[in-house]
């Protein structure tokens, strides 16, 4: 392997996401995304990191992945990064489902692809995307290694207590029923970012990692594997989200149907896409709910608490679940940034040995951070993600391997 640049995409039904990083330093040399592909007016935003610059961003039509990769590299090759160099060894791509078959980041083969179509039907909006995105890139460059990094791979480790549901297990085998988790990549990267700002080895601790977003999922991770995680089958399941609903007596799916007459597509969508923070308070963006809580509305301060109770639940689950707990890691939109939600979800937990420092969790940054006073048993830690970054580590060390 000459190259040491690693492309990242992560293309989903309509946009594709990258980065350019040089594994060298992993520095980021370009990033972008592109919008509304296959509508009438596409956007591509480019930003040339390396070059220096203003981002570039262009209004233009955009018919599909292909068209949209074929303008991505049009944008590098300006920068004197094209797709064609000889310095990028590879393309890493997010893959949002590995079912349990993908444990690890893997090398992109007509077997691997056969794989993640069959995965299909437990990823029907994700894994179609993903895919997409692969055979461009295959396309346009079929002699480079390519990688799918799977967002499900971290969490194979859970024993079988945590990672099947309570049904029949033949009825759940036959449809690949169980608890997979979403979020992999960015609770395998928080987990060891977090052992890190201890000043200890990922063996050697336990954490329970917050990936707080517009998606949101908890994990559990012992000396730096998986033991469990809030999503399941698919990321509905855990934490209340930005729009998702999270845990619910699945009752309410018959009930909708049987009493409230709604076909199981609009079930989908109101819990999917309308309920969470969103269904409750007419607002998912986190900032926006603290502003009308400070301006005294009652349905946003009822969403708030609604979102910290189920966020409470779920570290009280996992101190149990892991016995000792070194460090509780907050990441994501949310987790780095709305200190209000990390202060709420610890109030009370002095028991567990759990506090924040009021000074120290005000301070704003995107460095990893400690939030709790010196005295506690436990570290509240401010760890921001990078699953870009991870994916191209992952990436670069597997392609490394192979050469
Ligand atoms: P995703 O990758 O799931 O789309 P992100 O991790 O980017 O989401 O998180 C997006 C969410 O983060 C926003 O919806 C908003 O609720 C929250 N967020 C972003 N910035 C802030 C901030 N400064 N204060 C509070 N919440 C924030």
């Amino acid at each position: 392997m000459t190259g040491t640049r690693v492309l990242v995409l992560n293309s989903g039904s309509s946009s594709l996401k990258y980065q350019l990083l040089d594994m060298r330093d992993s520095s980021r040399l370009a990033a972008g995304l592109v919008e509304r592909i296959g509508e009438q007016t596409s956007r591509l935003k480019h930003t040339p990191l390396a070059a220096g610059g203003d981002a570039r961003e262009a209004d233009v039509p955009i018919a599909d992945h292909d068209a949209a990769l074929k303008a991505v590299a049009q944008e590098l090759a300006r920068d004197g990064l094209g797709l064609d160099s000889p310095d990028l060894a590879a393309i890493g791509h997010r893959v949002v489902h590995g079912g349990m078959f993908f444990t690890e980041p893997t090398v992109i083969d007509d077997a691997v692809i056969a794989e993640i179509e069959r995965l299909i039907p437990v990823a029907p909006l994700h894994n179609p995307a993903n895919l997409t995105g692969i055979r461009t890139a295959r396309a346009l460059r079929p002699d480079l290694p390519q990688v799918a990094v799977f967002d499900t791979a971290f969490h194979t480790t859970m024993p079988e207590s945590a990672a099947r549901y309570a049904i029949d297990p033949r009825i759940a085998d036959r449809h690949r029923i169980r608890r997979y988790g979403f979020h992999g990549t960015s609770h395998a990267y928080v987990s060891r970012a977090t052992a890190e700002l201890l000043g200890k080895a990922p063996e050697d601790v336990n954490v329970i990692v917050l990936h707080l977003g517009n998606g949101a999922s908890a994990s559990a991770v012992r000396g730096g594997r998986c033991v469990d995680t809030s999503m399941g089958l698919t990321p509905l399941e855990g934490l209340v989200m930005g729009t998702r609903s999270g845990d619910m007596d699945p009752a309410v799916i018959f009930h909708l149907a049987r009493v409230g007459g709604m076909s199981m597509d609009e079930i989908d969508t109101l819990l999917n896409k309308r309920s969470g923070l969103f269904g409750l308070c007419g607002d998912n963006d986190m900032r926006e709910i603290r502003r009308r809580i400070d301006e005294g509305d009652e349905a946003a301060a009822l969403a708030f608490d609604i979102y910290v109770h189920r966020l409470k639940k779920y570290i009280g689950a996992y101190y149990a679940v892991l016995g000792t707990v070194d460090a509780v890691a907050f990441t994501a939109g949310v987790g780095e940034n709305a200190a209000p939600v990390r202060e709420a979800a610890v109030a009370g937990l002095e028991g567990l040995g759990l506090a924040v420092d009021p000074g120290r969790n005000a301070v704003r940054g995107d460095r990893p951070r400690i939030v709790s006073p010196d005295s506690a048993r436990v570290a509240v830690a401010v760890v921001p993600t990078d699953e870009e970054l991870e994916i191209a580590t992952q990436t670069y060390a597997l392609v490394g391997k192979n050469t």
